[in-house]
């Protein structure tokens, strides 16, 4: 899964490439940064559950699977036709219950239309996505064939992700094409809710959520988040919800809302949720610094997140930790600048401790020692020195 990464990054840069040749407006650099440190955080996380999920299929499989299925041309098929057909009541669901429309919200949050766009989605969005994979253990498939159509199907989507393709005559008929995906990307009201499938267009024939694309859509949430923040994004909603359900009388009228369509939440809680979360900061225009910071910051995480995922069988847990831990910290330290956060500067001793740990990890000696024991009193002298010239140097002002 390693190779996915550059593949993906060629196929952003080329959508970029063609975007800027011929003048369109493709690509808004907070946006992208905010859609691929999404992606970078569920990656990483992945490579936790995945294996869990391979167990818990087996669990299934050998003590509940109604029949048991051996590989073969047709059996495939069936998979595909399977998984395809669940993917679209998992997705539609998403839409339509609160509860799920939670982590799935987060895709959806962007307002540009891209391929970065496709890597927006959250490690609790594939945890519910792969509970509803479980019914295919049950079914009678393999554990083993399960995954190899799961890492194709998870392919697929990436490629629907983009403006640059317009419609592809027949296949329209037949696939989920990038014309579909940008009607189920958008927020006019005449394709709201609509083209959930994945791969076969066919599911949103049949049960009626079909909508052809006639002019070009406009994308993002009906209520737009503005906010670049990598925890709010990630978590506005559950809050919005847990609010909500506070806010409502009687058992019945809680879990109505809990499983109800995201429009039964009262609008009002978003707005006040946001002033005792999201202290809002006067946005000045992006220094060029800021902007070189953040693409440092982005291709360190990438290249991290690249070599993890090809030495992971190799790397010692401790260290596996470590370094996810010091990717999490950029990723909020990166969504933070693009805020311009003077909290930031407090995340660079929070990323400092973290390398002093990995060092002391591999190099136990006492003389290692010497390094906080002088660095720690530095800092708490310097603090405030320190701080100025540090936000001076990445947002170019104090
Ligand atoms: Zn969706
Ligand atoms: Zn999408």
């Amino acid at each position: 899964m390693a190779f996915a990464i550059p593949l993906f990054l060629a196929f952003m840069g080329a959508e970029w490439w063609y975007a800027r040749k011929s003048g369109k407006r493709y690509f808004n650099f907070r946006n992208s940064v905010s859609n691929i440190n999404v992606g970078i955080a569920e990656r990483l996380l992945d490579t936790f559950t995945t294996g869990m999920f391979f167990f818990v299929y087996q669990y299934l499989y050998h003590h509940f699977a109604l029949f048991h299925f051996k590989p073969s041309v047709l059996q495939w098929i069936a998979l595909l036709l399977c998984t395809d057909f669940v993917w679209y009541w998992y997705h539609r669901l998403a839409h339509e219950m609160n509860i799920f429309w939670a982590a799935h919200v987060v895709h959806h949050q962007s307002e540009d239309f891209n391929y970065t766009v496709s890597a927006r989605i959250t490690v609790f969005q594939a945890l519910i996505r792969t509970g509803f994979w479980s019914i295919l253990p049950v079914l009678g498939f393999t554990p083993g064939m399960i995954t190899s159509m799961l890492l194709v199907h998870g392919l697929y989507p990436f490629f629907i992700h983009t403006r640059a393709i317009g419609k592809l005559g027949f296949l329209e008929y037949i696939l989920v094409t990038p014309s579909h995906h940008r009607v189920h990307h958008a927020s006019d009201e005449e394709y709201l809710d609509k083209n959930y499938g994945d791969v076969f267009i066919i599911w949103d024939k049949v049960f009626g959520t079909f909508v052809e694309e006639t002019h070009a859509p406009t994308y993002g949430l009906t209520k737009p988040l503005n906010s670049h923040s990598f925890l709010w994004q990630h978590f506005h909603f559950y809050l919005e919800l847990l609010q909500g359900v506070r806010q409502t009388q009687g058992l019945t009228r809680k879990l109505k809302l809990v499983f109800g369509k995201p429009d039964l939440l009262d609008p009002a809680i978003r707005p006040r949720l946001e002033e005792r979360y999201l202290l809002r900061n006067d946005m000045v225009q992006a220094t060029r610094r800021l902007h070189d910071y953040v693409v440092i910051q982005l291709v360190v995480m990438l290249t991290g997140l690249f070599t993890f995922l090809l030495l992971e069988h190799y790397v010692p847990v401790v260290v596996q930790v470590l370094i996810a831990l010091f990717i999490f910290i950029t990723l909020i330290n990166c969504g933070a600048i693009l805020e311009q956060r003077r909290w930031v500067f407090y995340l660079e001793y929070a990323r400092a401790t973290l390398l002093f740990i990995a060092a002391w990890y591999f190099f136990p000696y006492a003389v290692l020692l010497w390094v906080p024991a002088l660095a720690l009193p530095m800092a708490l002298y310097y603090d405030a020195r320190l701080k100025e010239r540090y936000l001076r140097l990445v947002y170019g002002r104090v």
